[in-house]
């Protein structure tokens, strides 16, 4: 493992009860690289990345951000942007004074608040809706809106939970652009998502966990061993199929 990557994750342990949710994973995500993590619904994904971000702590093991051991509101936290579990927002507000009410709190921008809130506005694609309240937004519409949220301190890693989720096809094409031209401007991209082929279009590294544990890592060739990710997926997980022909 490299000691250089941005995000680096080893022995990561996390138990709710009885029930261990993610158990000893290890991989890192090499700098300028966007990196998929897969796994079944239920394998530990979102909780592998409530640990990443310092949300929740790990009983075991340990995360780095940009070489900086983890914890709770750690100040590496400012080169890092996210986008968890279809982020809550305050409805009342319009797109664009939520977006300067959070650059401003406590956040420090290289550039001045309004410019950078419009750039990454236009960037999501909330151009017209900036000024509309959040209440009047659609799913895919507060999905960009977080996305933006994301994006509105220029973050060296960036760390996306199913961005893609509500969006229409137009949309998760505008996701996949913004995600390619975020690794050209040498961004690293830590990408969870149950679409496979949306990885096989931009990720170059691939995780695949499985019922708590890291079942493959590696290039997406290494992954895929000369498959589909779809059967080298179904594969891993041991998906053995429920749906059943009507009798
Ligand atoms: P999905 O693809 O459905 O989002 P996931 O891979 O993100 O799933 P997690 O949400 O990390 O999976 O959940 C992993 C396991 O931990 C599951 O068995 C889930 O039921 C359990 N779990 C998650 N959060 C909690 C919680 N707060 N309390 C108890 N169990 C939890």
């Amino acid at each position: 493992m490299s000691t250089d990557s941005p995000v680096r994750v080893a022995d990561l342990t996390k138990a709710y009860g009885r029930r261990v949710a993610v158990d000893g994973v290890t991989f890192d995500v090499p700098a300028g690289c966007v990196f998929g993590f897969l796994g079944p619904n239920g394998a530990g994904k979102t909780t592998t990345i409530r640990m990443l971000l310092g949300l929740i702590r790990p009983q075991r093991g340990a995360v780095w951000l940009c070489g900086a051991a983890m914890r709770p509101s750690h100040p590496v936290l400012a080169r890092v942007g996210a986008l968890v579990d279809g982020p809550a927002f305050p409805r009342f507000l319009t797109g664009r004074r939520h977006l300067t009410n959070f650059a401003r709190c406590g956040r420090r921008l290289d550039t001045p608040v309004a410019g950078r809130v419009t750039d990454v506005l236009d960037r999501v694609g909330l151009r017209e809706a900036a000024d509309r309240r959040i209440s009047t937004y659609s799913t895919g519409m507060r999905q960009r809106l977080g996305l933006a949220q994301a994006l509105l301190t220029d973050p060296d890693v960036l760390v996306l939970d199913e961005p893609s989720n509500g969006l229409d096809p137009g949309g998760m094409h505008d996701v996949r652009t913004l995600i390619g031209r975020l690794r050209e401007a040498g961004r690293t991209i830590f990408l969870s998502t149950h679409l496979l082929a949306e990885v096989e279009q931009i990720c170059d590294r691939v995780a695949v966990v499985a019922a708590g544990r890291l079942v493959a890592a590696g290039t997406l060739d290494q992954v895929r061993a000369g498959a589909t990710l779809e059967s080298a997926y179904l594969n891993l997980t041991g998906h053995s199929g429920v749906v059943n022909a009507p009798s």
